[in-house]
């Protein structure tokens, strides 16, 4: 996508305020009390000086109900209906929200995301937004109306209408404040931020002030549900400044940014636990190369996302391979393998679905060591079993027994001190900024 250029302000009292995109939630839409709260909440921010587009979710749940609708229709509905049906749903929250404000007062319109100039790929259910022409927004903005879009829909280069995946609404809200240069991309959702680790699990998580985008990345796409991962590399690979913050309580949220050299100070930013993988074992395979580029491009060309991956030191030439999957992709994985398994002279794959994989993320792991360390020692201490690691320059995942998982949040929680208030290094300002240059 090309940025367009800034979008020029409203000028109120004399300043020049900037655009602001916000998104609702299908939970914050739930339903007409919602739609005047979050009427009323996007009222205040026009009348704070800004331009204000909207991008909003189906209301509540029904996007769940229009996949169950289908389904009791076809068991197996083509991926261009889908998304015709799937996209009604943003279609009404638009329509709505737009008549919440007029009853206000104010003037508003609504588009769909065709309207809106957002061009997808072709690729129905998951499509990629691939360019957006804001000029339609723009004149709207210009003739002082605030602007409500659809979410998680475009336009095919079919003309044909294509939705982003679960959770996409997040992504287009992304995607118009990059294309509007819009000051700020704020998300608003049921919980008040992004937290060191889920409250419900930990009791003493605390609401992040700040994370960085590529902690943000690791966590959004280890299972913290706050935002849709793709919407967090859209938001780096443009910079656009996230802010996750509660519709219903009035606080400040969580900024995701860019990183600044003092996030590094921080060691763990957050915890998060992802229980929806399952883990795959092929057994008895020969010790030869190109075993597992074969078995795994046999993975690949099924399309599945393959996360963590062990290889076993093998006995008399012959190993094992164990690697985790999302546990939706384990029937067409399985499928898969067991063809494989007779060319490739492949004994078992067995299916582990008793594991869930507990990450802890900071940038600052760059910088210090003997984090694996404590993760490892305080799971020990506490009788948790490891069953993989995979570590990256950011992140320690370790796969644990299912019933385990909230367990091991709350111990890695406590090791590293996250229900504290960050305590940044005392530094004298002069000598951090000479840090930060170099
Ligand atoms: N309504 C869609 C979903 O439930 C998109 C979204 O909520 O962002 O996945
Ligand atoms: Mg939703």
């Amino acid at each position: 996508m090309k940025p367009e250029g800034a979008v020029r302000g409203t000028f109120l009292k004399g300043r020049q305020m900037g655009l602001i995109v916000q998104k609702f939630g299908g939970s914050s839409l739930a339903d007409p009390a919602c739609l005047r709260r979050v009427a009323a909440r996007v009222l205040e921010t026009r009348r704070a000086g800004h331009d204000v587009v909207v991008v909003v979710s189906a209301m509540g749940d029904t996007t769940d109900a229009l996949i169950e609708l289908a389904h009791q229709v076809n068991s197996s509905p083509s991926d261009r209906e889908m998304d015709m049906l799937m996209s009604t749903g943003e279609q009404v929250s638009v329509a709505v929200l737009s008549m919440a404000l007029h009853v206000m007062g104010v003037e508003a319109v609504s588009l769909t995301g065709a309207q809106a100039g957002i061009r997808t790929d072709a690729a129905h259910r998951k499509a990629k937004i691939l360019r957006v022409n804001p000029a339609r927004i723009r004149r709207h903005l210009r003739e002082g109306r605030i602007v409500i879009v659809a979410g998680f829909q475009g336009l095919t280069p079919l003309d044909d209408i294509a939705t982003l995946g679960r959770g996409g609404s997040d992504t287009t809200a992304v995607a118009l404040a990059a294309a509007l240069r819009a000051e700020r991309c704020q998300i608003f959702t049921d919980v008040e931020g992004v937290y060191s680790a889920d409250p419900r699990v930990v009791p003493d998580a605390r609401k992040l002030k700040e994370i960085a985008y590529d902690e943000m990345l690791e966590l959004a796409s280890l299972g913290a549900r706050v935002l849709m991962s793709r919407s967090v590399e859209f938001a780096k690979k443009y910079g656009v400044r996230i802010e996750v913050l509660s519709s219903f309580v009035k606080a400040p949220g969580t900024l995701v940014k860019e990183e600044v050299a003092d996030m590094e100070d921080i060691i763990v930013r957050g915890i998060s636990a992802d229980q929806d993988q399952v883990k795959l074992t092929i057994g008895h395979v020969p010790d030869r190369p190109g075993m597992a580029a074969r078995i795994f491009r046999e993975l690949a060309a099924a399309n599945i996302n393959i996360d963590m991956i062990v290889q076993n030191t093998s006995e008399q030439g012959i190993t094992d391979i164990s690697f985790t999957i999302h546990r939706d992709d384990q029937p067409r994985a399985r499928e898969v393998l067991e063809k494989a398994a007779r060319s490739l002279k492949v004994r078992h794959v067995n299916v582990d679905q008793d594991i869930a994989k507990v990450s802890v993320v900071g940038v600052g792991m760059r910088g210090h060591s003997g984090v694996a360390y404590r993760v490892f020692h305080a799971l020990a201490e506490n009788n948790i079993n490891i069953l993989m690691i995979a570590t990256s320059e950011i992140k320690i995942s370790v796969v644990v027994r299912k019933k385990l998982a909230d367990k091991a949040m709350r111990v890695l929680h406590e090791t590293f001190s996250l229900h504290k208030a960050p305590r940044r290094p005392a530094v004298k300002k002069g000598a951090r900024n000479a840090r930060k240059k170099s």
